[in-house]
């Protein structure tokens, strides 16, 4: 029972399959974990014990009726607390939402309805942030060291899997919040191109950017999870409808031959100096693969940071206009008119980044000003998208640091410029709509995990897969 902690998805699956441990095992197992790693790291908003049980029981009896099951069934998960489960809050980490319960489940959440529910994972507050400290609830604490961040917005899921509560985690990736805290906290963190995975029952923060995506220890259980997730969802308007892809297969072919671009615009040397070490053993390891790393220009990616922050707070200053006290969610007290009520609702219900974010985004759509900032951050992000495509005519992925530092204490970026820089080598990718993938590589000198990142063309995970399995071969923290 003690090794269960190291086994793969795969191994897991198979165990179960055999029937050599029953789901209720399974998620008594991590059931314990968690409750001895929360004292400590404080990943989950809502623990769901008793409903994980009454999946995993369900699995077991399914499978002694002989019922042919998903690969991932009676393996316990821990979804983010911005994608909708029935009969279970969700919160967003926001006061707006503190009791919410949805009355049906996301896509995702139906997809792993046999996945035995670990619990709802803490996060940036509506996904806007990358440390988890805007969480209107409580701080969680980085499993690497407990006085440091876990990144974020989905600090919850990669403290939950670094920490061992759950063999995966699903997060949302916005403009890098999984890739991000999966650096932070030593885990794989997948953003899968936008459209693969459906959006029907995440919590909307930027519609065009937000994909549900994976946190798990290993390259090979992001695929196994890509598997279980990606597919056509006619709920979603913008789910792409395409033939399945069995992205566990890929895992091993390698990057013989395969062009790597490093780009001067997202090079480590703005980096500290144990990342700028890293990115250079990767690369690396990487030709002695048989990869050649080349290095290449995208001189729009100077606007990409900027874009970002523009698109993303004028879609979420449309999609949170919803929360107004009236139709669902946090209402405030006391209030004698509409106008009143939607003031002082949205004055307390809302934390002052989600607050900074509205005010940027509705006045970045304002007439007279739309002109200026919305459609030139469009146009930026349009001519990125046509950087991108020309990059890919000759190379196959972008190798390039996740982040630009490990991750930092309690605290230590108050300064919310600083913490949007903090997403520059993760915005272009969502932008683009790429695929894009986090992976631990090394340990800095205080033992802080160092994550790389690599983005493949659009609907090319299978290859972005098979290269993030030889970076992780090659780094010194492969499980
Ligand atoms: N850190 C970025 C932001 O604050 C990314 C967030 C995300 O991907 N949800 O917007």
């Amino acid at each position: 029972m003690k090794k269960l902690i190291d086994c793969s998805l795969e191994a897991l699956s198979s165990l179960l399959q055999k029937r050599e441990l029953s789901a209720h095992e399974v998620t008594e197992f991590y059931l314990s974990a968690t409750e001895r790693a929360e004292k400590e790291i404080s990943a989950l908003i809502t623990y769901t014990r008793h409903r994980a049980l009454v999946t995993a029981d369900k699995v077991d009896r399914l499978r002694a009726e002989g019922a042919s099951l998903p690969a991932l069934a009676g393996i316990p998960i821990v979804l983010k607390d911005n994608i909708c489960t029935k009969g279970i809050r969700t919160t967003c980490a926001s006061k707006m939402l503190e009791g919410f319960i949805p009355p049906y489940d996301a896509k995702v959440t139906e997809l792993l309805a046999l996945c035995p529910l670990i619990g709802k994972a803490n996060m940036d507050e509506f996904g806007m942030g990358a440390s988890t400290e805007n969480s209107a609830f409580f701080k969680t604490c980085n499993p690497c060291a407990y006085d440091r961040v876990p990144g974020g917005s989905s600090g919850g899921s990669a403290a939950a899997v670094a920490a061992g509560e759950a063999p995966f985690a699903l997060g949302s990736d916005t403009g890098g919040s999984v890739r991000q805290p999966a650096a932070f906290c030593g885990v794989v963190g997948l953003k899968p191109t936008y459209g693969l995975v459906s959006r029907f029952g995440l919590v909307a923060f930027a519609s065009s950017l937000d994909q549900v995506a994976p946190l798990t220890k290993t390259v090979a259980d992001s695929a196994i999870v890509l598997e279980a997730i990606a597919g056509h969802d006619s709920r979603d308007s913008s789910s792409a409808d395409r033939p399945p892809v069995p992205y566990r297969d890929c895992v091993g072919a390698g990057v013989r031959g395969k062009r790597i671009a490093v780009l001067r615009e997202l090079s480590s040397d703005a980096c500290t100096p144990s990342i700028q070490l890293a990115f250079s053993r990767a690369i690396l390891s990487l030709e002695k693969e048989g990869a050649s790393v080349l290095e290449y220009s995208i001189p729009e990616l100077r606007y990409a940071l900027a874009a970002y922050y523009l698109l993303s707070s004028a879609e979420a200053s449309s999609n949170l206009a919803r929360y107004d006290g009236v139709r669902y969610g946090y209402r405030a007290e006391g209030c004698q008119s509409y106008e009143e009520t939607v003031i002082k609702t949205r004055t307390l219900g809302f934390g002052s980044e989600v607050k900074r974010r509205l005010m940027l985004g509705t006045f970045s759509l304002s007439a007279g000003y739309a002109d200026n900032y919305y459609k030139k951050a469009l146009q930026a992000q349009h001519m990125l998208k046509h950087a991108f495509d020309e990059a890919f005519a000759h190379f196959d992925f972008v190798l390039a640091p996740t982040v630009l530092d490990v991750a930092h204490k309690f605290g230590e970026k108050q300064d919310p410029m600083d913490m949007y820089h903090g997403d520059i080598f993760t915005v272009p990718a969502s932008l683009a709509g790429l695929p894009a993938i986090s992976v631990p590589f090394e340990k800095d000198n205080s033992g802080l995990p160092i994550g790389l990142q690599l983005i493949a063309p659009a609907f090319c995970e299978e290859k972005l897969l098979s290269a993030a399995h030889v970076l992780e071969s090659a780094g010194g923290l492969a499980v």
